[in-house]
């Protein structure tokens, strides 16, 4: 029987078949769909952080 690792505490194992897999619980899962709503897995991180330094560069007193 395949078992893996609860994804959010990594500490209990969970088996295939069990009802919340990958987690050991709704509430390790409510946990995962936390982290996806607050942005924790920050895929759109990286265009932000580019937006925000072209808004630094516009505010920069010009050379004189
Ligand atoms: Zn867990």
């Amino acid at each position: 029987m395949k078992t893996k690792l609860c994804l959010i505490c990594k500490k209990v194992p969970v088996e295939k078949k069990a009802p919340y897999w990958p987690f050991c619980s709704e509430r390790c899962k409510l946990i995962d769909l936390g982290k996806w709503a607050s942005g924790q897995y920050a895929i759109a991180g990286e265009e932000i952080k580019k937006e925000s330094e072209e808004e630094d560069d516009a505010v920069k007193p010009p050379h004189s």
